[in-house]
């Protein structure tokens, strides 16, 4: 048996998939917040450049990667499928389980694939500087890795608990080059608004989204825009290269899925591994597609499907998605880079489609499934791939309840080696499970009561 499948540079995919283009309900429209209309390009414009934004509304079915963008892929592209034997031994069950290892990138996650790409994009559109927030660190190193390749500044501004909490992507920015602030900042209105309502804030993603998007558009130079690591089209497109690698070298192994499985945040490395599979989907063939996402802030498996903010202070279009409203505060669980409160309109779409699953695991489920892999398997998971792992458990004890067997794709999204603190609070005992209370959804909800319904 053939533990690790690669694929040369020469296979590595030369083209993204565009999944708008087989969608059976296309999603709707981003609204504009005050007009109720639907977004034109025009409004984006001091968003991003326009280069993204038409990637954002295409319905081509494959958009061409730029050599420059390939170039800079082939630095850890394409990333190793690798059969994990003895995960499946630990577990005794009917499976075969694949995973894709997105964990070997500089950054150690898939962000890169799109922070590459849209480094390269602003590159081309004249930009020579790029704002973004960052959870637990991982988009913020990602983006400042890309910017340090492609010569572009680089502002992070970064959620205060995880900045304070976890100095080391903090550092690995600043080796590449990059700013990197504590959200809410006073460098900001909408920092400074929050931090008067509460000095103490901890931060969270939202926040340090709306200052990150208004020191893009208040930079009076013109050459500063922002860039977000997940939920947009554009970013997702740029992810599929995962599921194209993949599904060419499961192929190779002379294999295909029936189980494909992501963890779930703002939704791009599940769509990123999965998109390519949901087209043989969507043309009949018969698998079950997972998104596994944290009963902590339980997005898709107990929000309603709404037109939301993307963001706190209401800077972003609303988006029709799966939301726990836009003032939603998760409880600071370890795995940062699940806590959004959203999920982006494609996965979204595909949720009310039918077309995928969404599961929620527990912290201690999915610490459990990321040490047992880690004793089996020897990679230390991200907090956030665990709750993939989780999944892969919960397919794995079904199969064998059922005696039936079963193979398993799953995405290794990134590794946990600057999460260690996060598994000292586990195997030292201090983690506990937690399922939000009714009231608090129905409480973060009430925002939401006036908006346009899709
Ligand atoms: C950011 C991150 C996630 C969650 O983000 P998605 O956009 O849902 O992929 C998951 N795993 C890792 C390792 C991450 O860094």
């Amino acid at each position: 048996m053939t533990k690790k499948i690669f694929l040369t540079e020469d296979e590595m995919p030369r083209k993204w998939y565009n999944i708008a283009a087989d969608m059976p309900n296309p999603m709707p429209p981003p609204l504009h917040p005050g007009t109720g209309q639907p977004v034109g390009p025009d409004d984006l414009a001091p968003i991003f450049p326009m280069n993204l934004i038409e990637q954002e509304v295409s319905t081509e079915r494959e958009i061409a990667i730029p050599d420059e963008v390939l170039q800079i892929y082939r630095i850890w592209r394409p990333t190793p499928l690798v059969r994990a034997e003895r995960f499946e031994k630990l577990l005794d069950a009917p499976v075969k389980i694949y995973f894709k290892n997105e964990s070997v990138s500089p950054p150690g996650s898939h962000k890169p694939n799109t922070a590459v790409a849209q480094a390269y994009y602003n590159k081309v559109a004249g930009i020579k500087r790029i704002t973004t927030e960052t959870g637990a660190g991982q988009w913020g190193s990602a983006l400042a890795f890309a910017c340090c390749l492609l010569g572009l500044e680089c502002k992070v501004y970064m959620v205060k608990i995880s900045f304070q909490q976890k100095p080391y992507r903090r550092l690995m920015m600043m080796t590449w080059g990059a700013n990197c602030i504590a959200s809410p900042s006073d460098e900001t209105q909408a920092g400074r608004t929050i931090l008067s309502r509460n000095p103490d804030s901890p931060g969270s993603l939202g926040i340090a989204i709306s200052e990150a998007v208004e020191a893009a558009v208040s930079d009076p130079s013109g050459e500063t825009r922002y860039s977000l690591g997940s939920v947009l089209n554009h970013v997702l497109l740029h992810q599929t290269v995962i599921g194209l690698e993949a599904k060419a070298q499961i192929e190779k192994a002379g294999d295909y899925p029936d189980v494909v499985i992501g963890c779930a945040g703002g939704g791009s490395n599940f769509a990123g591994l999965s998109f390519a599979f949901l087209r043989d989907k969507i043309n009949g063939k018969d698998i079950q597609v997972i998104a596994a996402e944290p009963t902590s802030c339980p997005t898709m498996t107990r929000g309603p499907y709404a037109y939301d903010f993307g963001d706190t202070v209401q800077m972003t279009p609303l988006l029709p998605m799966y939301t726990l409203g836009h003032n939603f505060m998760p409880p600071p669980i370890h795995a940062g880079g699940l806590r959004y409160h959203g999920m982006a309109p494609l996965v979204s779409q595909l949720v009310r489609d039918g077309l995928v699953e969404p599961r929620a695991y527990p912290n201690l489920d999915t610490f459990k499934a990321g040490v047992d892999f880690a004793r089996s398997e020897g990679h230390i998971p991200a907090p956030e791939t665990s709750h993939a792992l989780a999944a892969v458990v919960d397919v794995a004890r079904q199969a064998k309840a059922e005696g039936k067997e079963k193979t398993i794709l799953v995405n290794f999204s990134g590794h946990g080696l600057v999460d260690l603190t996060a598994y000292d609070a586990y195997l030292s005992g201090q983690l506990t499970n937690y399922a939000l209370p009714e009231e608090e959804i129905v409480k973060a909800l009430k925002d939401l009561e006036n908006f346009p319904k899709p």
